[in-house]
């Protein structure tokens, strides 16, 4: 299957749950397409004085739970089938930690590295102009993703705001605090991931305080988890960035590895670690592997040697079919993705009732409810997985698509 295109292995997977909970072909047909796929170009005039003509993209994937909810990525290989799959997936993240959002996905294929400040902002502004009729609290919610921040959804909600004439924050989540952007929004991800992680060492009777842990790719997520997983014992032994590896049987501190690579640009170096290869930190002895970076990084090359007991993956997509099986085989616990790295769109809906109900919360409320979808959420699957003895990723997926489906059902087809 990871030679198919993105949109076609997320489609094998629909029809897999689809197949186990016996749902329709009917329904399948439905959800293998997206609602609404929206193309648009977007003419900007650049500081050199010529116009330059981007290309989005906006997939609206499935309403039949809430609105479309789903990220804005800036990126030059963004097309149109990654941006399929990617929407499909919200779809199934929102429904699998039930929160009451629908999946969507939006992409520019630009260079936002080799543009200025001020041409990002007016490549955002005219892009919420031109879909000012397709996104709104109630339609489509974005929110950051990759190459885009809290920045950019500041210009998304000033564009919108000022285009409708009164203030609208509940248009985009991921905002700055000051813009009505949640607490705890910035490390829910990771946060959300080392929960996870805690709970399958419960059930793996395994005293997280003595486990150690890898983890690939040292940002947002990586450093949320580390932090956190730290916090509640365990101990960091490995982690790598795009430029290299750095392992220490002793233990990571994250936060001093965060300062380091703030000043260094990397991990490569951190006092205490000896270097290994890059993507060494896969297959380095531990017993939590976190992928925290990109997609397609545990393949059927080294899937057969990752040592780690429990997967807990940060990224979007970071196994491949083939080395899910070969993980599988081997007994390793996998918490797919739709479920381990959720916490960041759970905190992006508290956001989003939070502006609707013009209500701020503390950070120590938005973790506590987070928490507690999260843990929730986990044993839904754990549960739904041993019932039906399928992997937690085949039971995430039949979970998501079962509430999915069920929504369809009770509301039924119009006219
Ligand atoms: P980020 O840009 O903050 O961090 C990515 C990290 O990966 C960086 O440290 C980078 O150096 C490292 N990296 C890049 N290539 C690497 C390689 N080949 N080997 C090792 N490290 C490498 O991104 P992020 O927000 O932490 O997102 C990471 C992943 O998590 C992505 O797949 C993203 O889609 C997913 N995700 C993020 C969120 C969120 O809230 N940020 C939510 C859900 C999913």
């Amino acid at each position: 299957m990871s030679e198919l295109n993105p949109y076609e292995v997320a489609v094998r997977r629909l029809e897999e749950a689809g197949r186990l909970l016996s749902i329709s072909s009917d329904v399948i047909r439905i959800l293998k397409h997206p609602r609404r796929v929206i193309m648009v170009s977007l003419p900007v005039r650049m500081d050199d004085g010529r116009i330059e003509v981007f290309k989005g993209y906006i997939v609206l994937h499935n309403s039949w739970r809430g609105p479309y909810k789903g990220g804005i990525r800036y990126h030059p290989q963004v097309n149109l089938d990654e941006i399929k799959a990617l929407a499909m997936w919200m779809t199934w993240k929102c429904a699998v930690v039930d929160i009451p959002y629908g999946g969507a996905k939006s992409g520019i294929e630009c260079n936002p590295k080799a543009m200025s400040k001020s041409e990002i902002e007016k490549l955002t502004r005219r892009f919420t102009a031109t879909i000012i009729d397709d996104i709104g609290p109630f339609k489509y919610v974005p929110a950051p993703d990759v190459y885009t921040d809290e920045q950019v959804m500041a210009w998304i909600m000033d564009t919108y705001s000022t285009i409708k004439g009164y203030s609208v924050p509940e248009v985009v989540t991921g905002k700055p605090l000051s813009l009505g952007g949640s607490p705890g929004r910035g490390e829910a991800t990771g946060f959300g991931v080392a929960i996870c992680i805690r709970e399958a060492a419960k059930i793996l009777d395994l005293d997280l305080t003595r486990l150690t842990v890898a983890i690939q790719g040292f940002g947002n997520v990586g450093f949320n988890a580390a932090v956190s997983l730290a916090e509640m014992g365990a101990k960091i032994v490995a982690v790598s960035d795009s430029q290299a590896g750095i392992y220490s049987p002793e233990g990571i501190e994250p936060k001093k590895l965060y300062e380091f690579k703030a000043k260094t640009g990397s991990v490569k170096g951190f006092p205490g670690s000896r270097e290994i290869g890059r993507d060494e930190v896969l297959t380095v002895e531990c017993d939590v592997l976190i992928p925290a970076a990109l997609e397609n990084q545990i393949t059927s090359k080294n899937a057969g040697e990752v040592k780690a007991k429990i997967v807990g993956e940060g990224a979007n997509g970071p196994t491949t079919p083939e080395a899910d099986a070969i993980l599988n085989r081997n007994g390793v616990l996998v918490i797919p993705d739709i479920l381990a790295n959720a916490g960041g769109v759970t905190v992006s809906y508290f956001e989003w009732v939070q502006n609707l109900t013009r209500e701020r919360w503390a950070e120590e409320e938005v973790k506590a409810k987070l928490e507690q979808k999260m843990v929730k959420s986990f044993y839904e699957v754990y549960n739904a997985a041993k019932k039906h003895n399928v992997s937690m990723r085949t039971a995430a997926m039949m979970v998501a698509v079962g509430r999915v489906t069920d929504a369809f059902e009770k509301a039924g087809l119009f006219p």
